[in-house]
């Protein structure tokens, strides 16, 4: 079988073959998907959703790092369905991700990272192909710094909860928190 993940990405490759239209391996089904503030403002904008109902069909609570919420410590990520994405849907051996133009940061780093300021592909990456690296460059370095500084932000704001909610609160007092302040982040950057 063959599966394929469609990607409508306007910054793909012109020269070479996309390596996610050739892919036999599928990253989708093998991660779990940790998202941020930024991630989850978009994802529940995009979709129509307010955050709370957003993480409460598609948001996956049973991690013990993060956010200290009266149900306990949690980080946010991506609930699977039979082992694979929420968001990824097949059809005749053919998967596409039905968010792809609003996906987690993680899922469009991928397989990239920066080591010593410089931009590589992981060593273990599940991809069948090499990339190009030179020709992801100037996108990628700029995403991912975007990415890093989303990942700080997001950080930042469970420190200042945890420092300042001594008495638990829900996820929802956090959510809302959280989701104003990341309006009042791309508020100020236009
Ligand atoms: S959000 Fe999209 S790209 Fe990310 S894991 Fe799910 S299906 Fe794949
Ligand atoms: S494993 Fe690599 S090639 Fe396959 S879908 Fe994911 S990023 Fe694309």
């Amino acid at each position: 079988m063959t599966l394929k993940v469609i990607t409508n990405d306007s910054d793909v490759s012109k020269t070479g073959e996309f390596p996610c239209n050739s892919c036999h391996t599928n990253c989708c089904k093998e991660y779990v998907i940790f998202v941020n503030a930024h991630d989850t403002y978009r994802l529940s904008v995009g979709l129509g959703m307010t955050p709370e109902s957003f993480l409460e069909i598609y948001g996956a609570k049973d991690y013990d790092l993060g956010i200290n919420v009266d149900e306990g410590l949690v980080d946010l990520a991506l609930k699977q369905k039979d082992d694979k994405c929420m968001f990824l849907e097949e059809s005749k051996d053919i998967y596409r991700c039905t968010v792809n133009d609003f996906k987690p940061s993680v899922c469009k780093s991928y397989p990239f990272q920066m080591k010593n300021g410089k931009l590589i592909q992981m060593s273990e990456k599940m991809c069948p192909v090499e990339w190009n690296t030179k020709e992801f460059e100037a996108m990628m370095t700029t995403h991912l710094k975007k990415d890093n500084d989303e990942w700080k932000f997001y950080d930042k704001l469970v420190l200042e909860w945890n420092a300042t909610n001594k008495i638990k609160k829900p996820l929802s007092a956090f959510l809302k928190f959280m989701l104003n302040r990341v309006a009042l982040d791309f508020a100020k950057s236009g």
